[in-house]
């Protein structure tokens, strides 16, 4: 798997054949940018849905979780700000009549500039060898020095026009980068306009304006409404938090890179309410326990960074993003973001109820100060299934090369599988089955006798099966089988009583948490 571009290739088809991802409504073609989970990806996803829920709800005593409606009363999207201003800047090639985002367009022309002029250094140091000093190189060197300074000029400009809604400066900057449609290769674009990335619908029975209904485009807004009814119900007092999984839906300009950026997705998104003044630790301590959170499922440091945002949204103090390498470079897997009192005071004023805290040790009533963590449950799916999937050479007794899915067994979607050496041996049959029956009251497992044992292997790790465990005559005798492990494919021979507790100890999610 040599490419990064080779092996996104290779995942996006490795997640159909064995049933992770399709495209939605396939047999018409498919809808873009929608997918839908199949056997194995609801499976998976459904575990990191309860790994995220165990560690924010479960492992806080001061964090509860609600399931709010997708539909909010609209006025919670002019509150939020969404109806005026969630809106991406997109710009269509007049040949190709492809639309893309303006933002997205510059970025990758900077990112190309730093490109250059890596390519630059990387030729220097060959020439020069060992006496090559490449921090010197990259400051004194006018090729160098002059592609680094376009690519930060042209992000600093691209940053304040986009700060100050500055359509018309964008436009300038696509073309002084001289950013060619890469479809049709030309220069020929129209003006660059804003458009709102909601997807609104009609209630049924009322006409125009006032009946216009939303699909939610985060989950955050059904925490704030329902701030002073948790509350209330639960007697949480400050800091609390109340965390919420569902769907939000976003009509993308260029939706691409298969589940990474969808017009339906799932988010798990959690709101801690603190006392004023107070954002700024509380921001330090959710971007710790976040990172926390990715690093325990075995996902390598370096594969993930913080990147402070430059461009504040309107309701942020502070915003950072967990991100992560994905095949197509590092992009924003996880948001945490310091959103002062923003949503809580904006709900209050426009819905003209008090949605204010009584401090008992400080005798105020204020509106509480918010830090919140959000992350895409779809973006969490493809990052691991991108770093877990493996192609490996193994020995002649396993055939040559393997495709391997090295989940963590906690998340891993089957725990176990039950494989008879002969599949038209009763007595084996019968007592892999027999084994089957008493492990599937504890782990989602797998009985399978549809192939020899390498291919039975072969297909129980390319969805990422911990346990393999073969029945041979001598289970017959001794009541023992062999358990071969996915990663080291180590063959162990253990006595059935001894499977559950082997099994239970790797996929428990206890262990992600000590
Ligand atoms: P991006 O800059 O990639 O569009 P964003 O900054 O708009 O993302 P947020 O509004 O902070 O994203 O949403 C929080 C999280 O929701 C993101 O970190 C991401 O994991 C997820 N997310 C956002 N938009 C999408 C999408 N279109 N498809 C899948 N996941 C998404």
């Amino acid at each position: 798997m040599s490419q990064p571009a080779d092996h996104f290739k290779k995942l996006v088809a490795h997640c159909k054949e064995y049933g992770f991802i399709y495209q939605s409504s396939e047999i018409y073609d498919g809808l873009s940018a929608v997918y839908d989970y199949g056997p194995y990806g609801s499976e998976l996803k459904n575990n990191i849905k309860e790994y995220w829920w165990k560690a924010m709800v479960q492992m806080h005593d001061n964090i509860v979780g609600i399931d709010a409606a997708i539909f909010m009363h609209p006025k919670t999207w002019k509150a939020s700000g969404h109806v005026d201003a969630f809106n991406d800047p997109l710009v269509d090639n007049k040949d190709s009549k492809k639309r893309y985002r303006a933002d997205q367009l510059i970025e990758g022309a900077v990112e190309k500039l730093q490109e250059k002029a890596d390519k630059e250094v990387e030729k220097a140091k060959k020439r020069f060898g060992d006496s090559f000093d490449e921090k010197l190189y990259r400051e004194t060197n006018p090729r160098v020095v002059g592609y680094l300074q376009k690519a930060t000029d042209a992000n600093n400009r691209m940053n304040a026009a986009l700060t100050a809604g500055d359509m018309e400066a964008l436009k300038n900057l696509i073309e002084e980068l001289e950013i060619a449609c890469p479809e049709s290769g030309s220069r020929n674009w129209t003006d660059v306009r804003m458009f709102n990335l909601m997807f609104n619908t009609q209630l049924g029975n009322i006409a125009g304006e006032e009946g216009k209904l939303y699909l939610r485009p985060e989950t955050a807004q059904g925490i704030f409404v329902n701030f002073l009814n948790v509350r209330n119900t639960t007697r949480q007092k400050l800091p609390f938090g109340i965390a919420q999984i569902g769907k939000a839906f976003r009509n993308e300009i260029v939706a691409r890179q298969f589940i990474f950026r969808m017009r339906e997705f799932e988010q798990m998104e959690m709101q801690f309410f603190i006392r004023p003044g107070t954002q700024q630790e509380w921001y330090e301590y959710w971007k710790s326990m976040r990172l926390k959170w990715h690093l325990a499922l075995g996902t390598p440091a370096e594969k993930l960074r913080f990147h402070d945002h430059e461009n504040l949204a309107h309701y942020a103090d502070a915003a950072v993003d967990i991100q992560f390498e994905f095949p197509f470079g590092f992009r924003e897997l996880e948001g945490i973001h310091s959103r002062t009192d923003f949503d809580l005071g904006a709900h209050q004023e426009l819905s003209g109820k008090k949605l204010q805290y009584f401090d008992p040790e400080t005798n105020e009533n204020y509106v509480p100060y918010v830090i919140e963590t959000s992350i895409g449950c779809d973006r969490m799916f493809l990052a691991l299934m991108g770093h877990a999937l493996t192609e490996e050479v193994v020995g002649d007794d396993e055939g040559n090369t393997r495709d391997v899915l090295k989940l963590h067994p906690a998340l891993a979607p089957v725990k176990f599988a039950v494989l008879p050496l002969k599949r038209n041996e009763d007595a084996l049959v019968n007592k892999a089955r027999a084994i089957f029956d008493t492990l599937k009251l504890s782990f989602p497992g797998q009985y399978d006798d549809t192939g020899s044992i390498g291919k039975l292997y072969r297909r129980q790790d390319a969805i990422g099966t911990p346990y393999c465990i073969t029945v041979d005559f001598e289970t017959l005798d001794d009541d023992t089988v062999t358990i071969r492990e996915r990663d080291s494919m180590a063959q162990e021979r253990v006595p059935v009583a001894k499977l559950e507790e082997i099994i239970g100890k790797r996929v428990d999610m206890k262990q992600l948490f000590v």
